[in-house]
């Protein structure tokens, strides 16, 4: 959780804005400074015009940092530890113990620490309930992913095995509408990308900086760059690249689960397809999910193509006059990789939503 006066200068933000939700579009810079953002004002003018504003602004700021010691030595979670949280030989004693007084053996093995992966020089993958990525300059570390909130500790655990350096700028890949993650990182700028005019609801504890179409920001000479992908997921997705390492957190745009899409927010499965298309026509090799493995830039296309499938089947199940509440029963997953659960997220909220937008309404 962040610190108070992170959580008042928001709302003192907010206020300041005082308009009506979705109409956030340009960049802000309130909340008096951990770091100075100097993140382009008009994204879609730093878009194109590959974020000069930006550049300018935040390179000045960077250079003010004082260096960090970049050498992130990537914390290989040792293997041997892994399997010694197991099934160490020792234990099996006392968990013969544990399980006569009462069956709590199985959670005393002590948890393996978590394998930060680097997957470039300087860009790690840090597992918390889903995949953050770090990216660790020598002017500031930026920290991108989903619903953090409440793995601050965690992720503060993680990111010290690489970098002794705070976490300056947080980008929130996508945001459900009504409520924004706090910042996991204490102080850090939170990033996000603006909601669409089509929401309704007011956020609370909305980003310091939102973007309505693309945002680049420079470390050094590490660019970081956002782009909007419309509502998908949730109310507003985005995809954050890496350029000079071949990589794109694609936040929940590409997960190993089913899509779950926020309907109430704005989220479709037509968005969800364009947003696809826009993450495919970027330039990259390595595709961080949102949550599961890295992949390789063809993972995205098959995500893609999955959702396609899933998206067809249901059209031809509406189109033979399935009720929606049959569809669950009717729907082939298994082959896709997305086995149902009844009681998931998938059927629960999901397929009601997928149904009437491919019905063309409730
Ligand atoms: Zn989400």
């Amino acid at each position: 959780m962040p610190g108070r006066g992170l959580a008042l200068a928001l709302l003192a933000a907010a206020s300041w804005i005082g308009e009506p939700a979705g109409r956030q579009n340009a960049a802000r810079q309130d909340a008096p400074p951990p770091v100075e953002a100097g993140a382009a004002a008009d994204a879609d003018a730093a878009a194109e015009a590959g974020a000069a504003g930006a550049t300018g602004a935040d390179r000045s700021e960077a250079d003010s940092q004082e260096p960090a010691p970049p050498d992130a030595a990537p914390q290989d979670a040792a293997p041997q530890d892994a399997v010694e949280g197991d099934e160490a030989p020792g234990d099996t004693a006392a968990a013969d113990d544990a399980a006569a007084e009462g069956a709590d053996a199985e959670d005393a093995p002590p948890e393996p620490p978590p394998e930060v992966l680097e997957i470039g020089d300087g860009l790690y993958v840090l597992p918390y309930c889903g995949n953050a990525t770090l990216r660790v300059t020598a002017h500031g570390v930026v920290l991108v992913g989903d619903e953090l909130a409440g793995y601050g500790a965690e992720i503060a655990r993680l990111a010290a095995t690489v970098t002794d350096h705070r976490i300056a700028y947080e980008i929130h890949t996508h945001r459900h509408g009504a409520e924004d993650d706090d910042a996991a990182a204490p102080g850090a700028r939170r990033l996000g990308p603006a909601l669409g005019d089509a929401s309704v609801r007011a956020p609370a504890e909305p980003p310091d900086i939102v973007f309505t179409s693309g945002l680049s920001l420079f470390l050094g000479e590490a660019e970081i760059r956002l782009r909007h992908v419309g509502g998908a997921h949730s109310a507003a997705d985005a995809v954050v690249a890496f350029p000079d390492r071949g990589a794109v957190h694609a936040g929940h745009l590409v997960t190993d689960g089913p899509p779950t899409i926020d309907y109430a927010g704005g989220g479709s499965a037509g968005g969800w397809i364009q947003a696809l298309d826009a993450l495919l026509a970027l330039e990259f090799d390595t595709l961080i999910p949102g949550a599961g493995p890295v992949l390789e830039k063809s993972g995205a296309q098959a995500f893609r193509d999955r959702l396609v499938t899933l998206r067809t089947r249901i059209e031809q199940l509406v189109r033979r006059g399935v009720a929606k509440e049959e569809a669950a029963r009717r729907l082939e997953t298994t082959d896709l990789g997305w086995p149902l659960d009844p009681d998931g997220d998938f059927v629960r909220e999901t397929l009601p939503g997928l149904y009437d937008e491919v019905a063309g309404g409730p």
